[in-house]
């Protein structure tokens, strides 16, 4: 008989949503998104749906600069994720396996690991070694 509590918690899954058409847009553990570079390149990325995990998947045709400021659609409605501008933060809805309704905020700018999880406007958790100190209750998140 094996411990239930730890298969719970060592498969935690998270479930992210487009905040536009509401849309799931994890695959098999991966975040889904289309990128486009400055020069109007666009791609497809994968990204780990576990907060503080920054390993992302994407063709080796398609280059990226470190640092450069991407946007991020979604994929179905495509959508500009963009949402805290002068943040750099762009924005998904999460849903964590205890069900709890989530804003999920994090950096456009290629290889910046900064991660914000929201909920009722105040931080509940920060990952990256990038992320810093926000105030997000006194900023208008966008609708
Ligand atoms: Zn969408």
């Amino acid at each position: 008989m094996q411990n239930l509590n730890l298969i719970n918690s060592t498969k935690m899954k998270y479930d992210y949503f487009c905040p536009t058409c509401l849309s799931p847009i994890t695959v098999n553990n991966n975040i889904v998104l289309t990128i486009q570079r400055q020069s109007g390149e666009s791609g497809i990325i994968f990204l780990d749906t576990t907060p503080g995990n920054y390993s992302k998947i994407k063709h080796s045709s398609f280059k990226t600069d470190k640092n450069e400021l991407m946007k991020i659609f979604c994929p179905v409605c495509h959508k500009d994720l963009l949402c805290l501008p002068d943040k750099n933060l762009a924005r998904l809805y999460m849903k964590d396996s205890d069900g709890d309704n989530l804003t999920v905020l994090f950096s456009v700018k290629y290889g910046e690991e900064s991660t914000y999880i929201v909920k009722d406007k105040e931080i509940q958790s920060k990952y990256g070694k990038d992320s810093e100190d926000v105030d997000f209750e006194s900023l208008s998140l966008c609708k």
